[in-house]
């Protein structure tokens, strides 16, 4: 299966070798930096970094050398960085066909919440260039049956360590000490353990210095359980470096925020199949289908009231999380109606919906994500020396973060990827 994988990838000798590139009269959005935008920039890429960023001159779109590239009235950014993905199940969204999906839409990095033995040897082989691929960190998960004991922790993570994973993920189950034993462990070790929150309460998480928290809900029960206290929680978070990555998308998707036909209309969606498409309709019915009676009816609109209410009280959070400097990633989550890579423009646009500004978020998704795996210095802004994954777009999204969906051409390592070549059946 592999082997079949890896012929498919190769089969056009442009995915698997980056060219020099010159990027011409072109709007950097740097991310990282004083300026949130230099216009009229000629970005030079070389051996898949970045060389250069310089003010442009006519001159620079007749240098024969490189592969040139007319930014003209466009603009450059960092790829953005999924930071909660599960891989789909291989009969709904094939892997490479997912990996594209990702690629069309922008993003470059992808963190698996969720790993399988195979994702090692699918990692090396993204990196060595045999599949196309964004860039991929891998987690394993946490084994949590109640027999299990610190000794065997210890094994597993030092095991972990050894095989490569580049994080922990924690799930559910241990004893409290076992999960505190467990953080400690990992971190004398140097493996990040992320993940869900034990039993929901953000003082375990934060008392373990857990690298990130993933879902919104236990930062809201913190904030519920004793308002005014908040700013120390914020610190906390600050102080131990554990970022948060919220998933709103999935929460307003199964907390039905969005009309059916809201749904149907959402980012991508014209991609995914008709097969995939009743799939996820059947899933969503049969999910909701306890409310099929007029009686349940007004339980139904509850629901509704109360999950939009718990929204908007953690999109104020969210807002003041940012304005405190508070590590926040980005990510949909996997589910029903998010259409791989494509769901990240929906999450950005709850963001917004949260107040943050434009600048905040393109930031989240690029250089704080970076930030988390500490490779700031290698990507996740447009600097000198850093991993060229670009995306260039035809409209700014500093001025309305839905231009990120306005991808005209996708630059990972130095390839040139076109989102149109990458859709194709
Ligand atoms: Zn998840």
């Amino acid at each position: 299966m592999k082997k079949i994988i890896l012929l498919v990838f190769c089969i056009t000798a442009k995915y698997c070798s980056a060219q020099n590139l010159i990027i011409t009269n072109v709007n950097v959005i740097p991310i990282e930096g004083k300026e949130t935008l230099l216009k009229n920039q000629t970005v030079i890429i070389k051996d898949g970094k970045i060389e250069s960023t310089t003010p442009f001159k006519q001159e620079h779109t007749k240098d024969k050398s490189k592969t040139i590239i007319d930014g003209t009235g466009k603009y450059l950014m960092p790829g953005m960085a999924d930071m909660h993905v599960h891989f789909p199940n291989e009969k709904d969204i094939p892997l490479q066909q997912f990996f594209k999906f990702n690629l069309a839409a922008g993003v470059t990095t992808l963190r698996s919440m969720r790993g399988e033995p195979r994702h090692l040897t699918l990692r090396d082989s993204i990196t060595k260039k045999l599949i196309l691929a964004p860039d991929l960190y891998i987690s394993i998960s946490l084994p949590s049956d109640s027999t299990i004991t610190d000794k065997d922790l210890e094994k597993f993570v030092k095991q972990s360590k050894k095989e490569g994973w580049d994080f922990i993920k924690y799930i559910s189950g241990l004893t409290p000490t076992l999960f505190y034993t467990t953080a400690l462990i990992s971190k004398e070790s140097g493996l990040k353990m992320a993940g869900h929150v034990y039993n929901q309460d953000l003082q375990t998480a934060i008392k373990a210095n857990q690298a990130s928290v993933e879902h919104y809900q236990s930062i809201l029960k913190e904030f519920r359980k004793d308002s005014l206290h908040f700013p120390d929680v914020m610190n906390q978070l600050k102080e131990r470096n554990i970022y948060v990555c919220p998933t709103l998308s999935f929460y307003y998707i199964w907390g039905m925020q969005y009309g059916a036909d809201d749904l149907k209309e959402r980012n991508g969606m014209k991609y995914i199949n008709i097969e995939l498409l009743s799939k996820w309709e059947k899933e969503y019915d049969d999910y909701y289908s306890k409310y099929n009676t007029p009686a349940k009816e007004e339980e139904r609109l509850k629901t509704i009231a109360r999950v939009k209410q718990s929204l908007y009280d953690f999109g104020k959070l969210l807002k003041r999380m940012s304005d405190a400097n508070v590590k926040l990633l980005l990510s949909p989550d996997e589910s029903a109606f998010n259409v791989p890579g494509f769901a990240m423009a929906e999450e950005m646009k709850l963001y917004q919906k949260a107040g943050l500004s434009n600048a905040a978020i393109l930031k989240i998704v690029t250089y704080n994500a970076a930030c988390f795996f500490n490779k700031e210095n290698e990507w996740g802004s447009i600097a000198k020396n850093k991993r060229a994954n670009l995306i260039l777009l035809d409209k700014n999204p500093l001025d309305d973060i839905d231009n990120i969906k306005t991808i005209n051409t996708v630059i990972l390592g130095g390839k040139v990827l076109k989102p149109e070549d990458l859709l194709k059946k």
